[in-house]
């Protein structure tokens, strides 16, 4: 017989949503076994590669439980302004915009840029230094979910006796599928193209949010970087058939293109680091749980990358079912449990179908070059801005300040 081990908790997929989550529950001593499919990149000196989480007030506050935001090794940037503007791409933008500013809600920054390599070095680092988790990557599994508890068999590897699966796989979730699990999905014919930029002049840790008729134009303020002092992400929405034609570009005329859409006020603007491209789509699970099995992150849920809260959803995920696991296990009860898990899907499908329906009324809003409803943004945007406790509201959302 092979080797048989047990653990509370089995997280698959290593992901940032995974990762995170076994890292907050081994900090509170829980014993959790965590596998990808995938080999984890060593990370141990890796390059600038150009993606970055824009990561919200309340996401840095897991991460912080989870130990990881002292591990990141880079420098996180704060957002500490969100200006918000209705564009025409080669004419001159709506004279209204939003602007938002942290200090309008008493807190220090919107969010943080952190590099994608920097969670992923974090995240590779504390995996090795919790005693109560166990590592198992490149694993291929066999899972087994019964009323009394779950298995998990690793080819070539040990059993896995856990009460509680979580499924982190991203979009297309194989536990999602073998649970029977249906999911809707919306499709946006748009593509997102992330990279960074160096540019001339400082960003001051303001963020642009440009809507532009192909698709939302973001501009995220990052840290420096080896590469540059005035650093800053780009998240580009475009439209599937042009998509590979910006891709394509060279290096000059992709600086062009992206300096048309954000205007003039960062200077003469350089692509570093690599291109990255991922087809739009938003997507929500039927439901989060079936028999000792929780859906958590993008194998959940998927939002247009229009306000970055796309990671931000998944680590309220991981906080809900973290605080539900960590005080039943406390308590001497069964973090598997029917009724756990009832709570655990109460607590976070809503909160992401509002999101989900937020994002998607967005982008069907700006998304569009028709007169009416570019007359009603520039009424909305004006509306908001007169109205504080409305600005504050949607502050206080997009901060994540209700993460469980
Ligand atoms: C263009 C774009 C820009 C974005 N920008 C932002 C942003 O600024 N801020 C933000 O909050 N979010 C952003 N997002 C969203 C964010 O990237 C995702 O929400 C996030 O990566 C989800 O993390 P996850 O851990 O759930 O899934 P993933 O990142 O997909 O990780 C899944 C993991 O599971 C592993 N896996 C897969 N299948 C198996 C299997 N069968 N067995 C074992 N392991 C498996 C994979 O190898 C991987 O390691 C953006 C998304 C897009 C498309």
């Amino acid at each position: 017989m092979g080797e048989r081990i047990e653990a509370d908790v089995c997280v698959v997929g290593a992901g940032p949503v995974g990762g995170t989550l076994a890292c907050r529950l081994a900090q509170a001593g829980i014993a959790v076994a965590v596998l990808d499919r995938a080999a984890l990149p060593p990370m141990e000196h890796p390059d600038f590669d150009g993606r970055a989480y824009a990561v919200a007030a309340g996401s840095r506050v897991l991460l912080e439980e989870a130990g990881l935001w002292a591990k990141l090794p880079f420098p996180a940037g704060p957002i500490r302004d969100i200006r918000v503007t209705d564009g025409r791409l080669g004419r001159p933008a709506s004279p209204l915009h939003l602007h938002f500013g942290a200090h309008d809600v008493g807190a220090e920054a919107f969010g943080w840029m952190v590099e994608a390599r920097s969670l992923r070095m974090a995240l590779n680092a504390h995996f090795q230094a919790l005693p109560t988790l166990r590592l198992f990557a490149p694993a291929q599994v066999a899972v087994e979910l019964q009323d009394a508890g779950a298995t998990v068999r690793i080819a070539g590897g040990p059993d896995i006796a856990a009460r509680l699966v979580v499924a982190a796989e991203g979009r297309e979730s194989p536990l999602r599928a073998q649970a029977g699990i249906p999911v809707t999905r919306i499709p946006y014919h748009q593509t997102g193209i992330v990279c960074a930029i160096a540019h001339e002049r400082p960003h001051d840790e303001v963020a642009l949010e440009h809507f532009l008729p192909a698709g939302p134009f973001a501009q995220l303020p990052m840290a420096p970087t080896e590469a540059a002092p005035h650093v800053s992400a780009i998240v580009w929405s475009e439209r599937d058939a042009v998509a590979p034609r910006m891709l394509a570009l060279p290096d000059d005329a992709f600086a062009r293109e992206v300096a048309r859409r954000l205007g003039p006020h960062l200077g003469a603007v350089r692509p570093i680091g690599r291109r990255w491209h991922y087809p739009l789509a938003a997507m929500l699970a039927h439901r989060y749980v079936a028999t000792r099995l929780a859906l958590v992150g993008d194998a959940a849920h998927g939002v247009h990358p229009i306000a970055g809260q796309g990671l931000n959803l998944g680590f309220r995920d991981a906080a809900a079912l973290a605080a539900l696991v960590i005080e039943a296990l406390a308590s001497g009860l069964d973090p598997g449990a029917p009724d756990l898990l009832r709570r655990y899907q109460a607590r976070r499908r809503p909160d992401n179908l509002m999101m989900l329906a937020a994002m998607h009324g967005l982008e069907r809003l700006f998304s569009n070059d028709f007169p009416l409803l570019r007359l009603a943004r520039d009424v909305g945007i004006n509306a908001v801005h007169r109205l504080p406790p409305l600005k504050r509201l949607f502050i206080r959302q997009a901060m994540g300040a209700r993460a469980a």
